[in-house]
């Protein structure tokens, strides 16, 4: 099968204490050991299903910025994602496609579901897991980083990671519309699992900031509408990007270079602040102190970017104002997958504008160098 393979030069920056099972295993946080990444397009062995598992034709596969950060480098020539990576890898994890083949033990899938699946493939056996964090699980192996990903013709996967597209197909009349919105789950899920099980939710009249309006920022912001919020206020440095969230949503989307964003926040909502606030920017440092000023009593903010930096943060608000941070990562285990297809099969969600650019599988590397722009939602490779 054709296939983009990932490759790096293992080479732990100095004071960068590893691990042996991280010697061992060759995995380990991207951003300290993998150096010189290299993307070429490669011809590998069709795969077959193991036990519990289906084969995945791949139709979908959306360009993330995890993807980017594998991508570019920092000065020294090391990749930027900082999560666990372990090289070479086939990349891609925000997938779609249709069951070619299932394995022995499986029971929900047939040849012909269409499909999308969880990317953080957690191991259901640890504490961890079984307490109610599975995308916080020390075993966890991320599909595109360091299990096979789906920038390849096919994808082997155990089926409980996989979420039917069918009804998405029957509501949207097309299997081609379900595969290409349904690519969109993975990175709305993790806004889900951020606001809605990592945090504490929303209630209808809420009023929500979000910081950052790339996928994740706007899939917060679909999600934040389609719950009733009485306003919605958007920032990105991006002119492209604080189009698409008015589109996704938003009330309104202000360069933050523009305004003061703890003041356009507390204007909108009539001096209150905000009940919601999504940092999604990865951009802590910058982003922090309008945060720490515009929570409205009660107030809480999801931490969705990331940043190897330390922010500033005044933690006595949080004690004046009953004010909350909660960190999320991940869409694994919770029922984040079929809650946001659910609300697609409905057309709750108002995500298609989300999806900017649609390209063949064959145009990969075009497709990455676009993504280092930081313009577009989601570039969609369809296969
Ligand atoms: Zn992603
Ligand atoms: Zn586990």
């Amino acid at each position: 099968m054709k296939a983009i393979v990932l490759e790096a030069d293992w080479a732990p920056r100095e004071g960068f204490a590893i691990t042996d099972a991280e010697r061992v295993a060759r995995k380990a946080t991207g951003s300290a050991v993998w150096q010189n990444p290299r993307f070429a397009a490669r011809s590998l062995d069709d795969p077959t299903p193991g036990h519990n598992e289906v084969v995945v034709q791949v139709r979908a596969c959306g360009v993330c910025g995890s993807d980017t950060h594998c991508y570019e480098t920092d000065e020294q020539g090391y990749i930027i994602f900082s999560g666990p990576v372990s090289l070479p890898v086939v990349p891609g994890h925000e997938y779609t496609g249709e069951v070619v083949a299932v394995g022995k033990g499986v029971r929900e899938l047939a040849v012909g579901d269409l499909v999308a699946a969880e990317g953080m493939l957690n191991c259901g056996v640890c504490t961890v897991c079984r307490t109610g964090r599975p995308n916080q699980c020390p075993h966890l192996e991320m599909v595109g980083f360091s299990s096979p990903g789906a920038y390849a013709e096919y994808i082997t996967v155990d089926e409980r990671f996989c979420w039917k597209l069918d009804g998405l197909a029957t509501a949207l009349g097309s299997a081609q519309a379900a595969l290409e919105i349904g690519a969109l789950v993975e990175p709305i899920s993790c806004s889900y699992n951020g606001i809605f099980v990592a945090g504490r939710g929303m209630r209808p009249g809420d009023h929500v900031a979000v910081y950052g309006a790339g996928p994740i920022g706007l899939g917060a912001i679909a999600l934040a509408r389609a719950s009733g919020a009485a306003s919605i206020t958007a920032f990105d440095v991006s002119a492209e990007r604080n189009a698409l969230a008015l589109a996704c949503g938003a009330d309104a989307a202000h360069d933050p270079r523009d305004v003061d964003p703890a003041e356009a926040v507390l204007e909108a909502t009539r001096g209150l602040g905000a009940d919601l606030q999504v940092e999604a920017a990865g951009a802590a440092v910058q982003t922090m102190p309008s945060i720490e000023r515009s929570f409205a009593p009660g107030g809480q903010m999801i931490y969705l970017g990331r940043t190897g930096e330390r922010a500033p943060v005044m933690l006595d608000v949080l004690v004046t104002g009953a004010a909350s941070i909660a960190g999320s990562r991940g869409h694994v285990g919770m029922g984040c997958f079929p809650r946001v297809i659910r609300l697609l099969e409905r057309e709750a969600l108002p995500v298609q504008p989300m999806i900017t650019s649609r390209r063949p599988f064959d145009d990969f590397f075009a497709a990455i160098e676009k993504s280092c722009e930081r313009t577009d939602g989601k570039i969609l490779l369809v296969y």
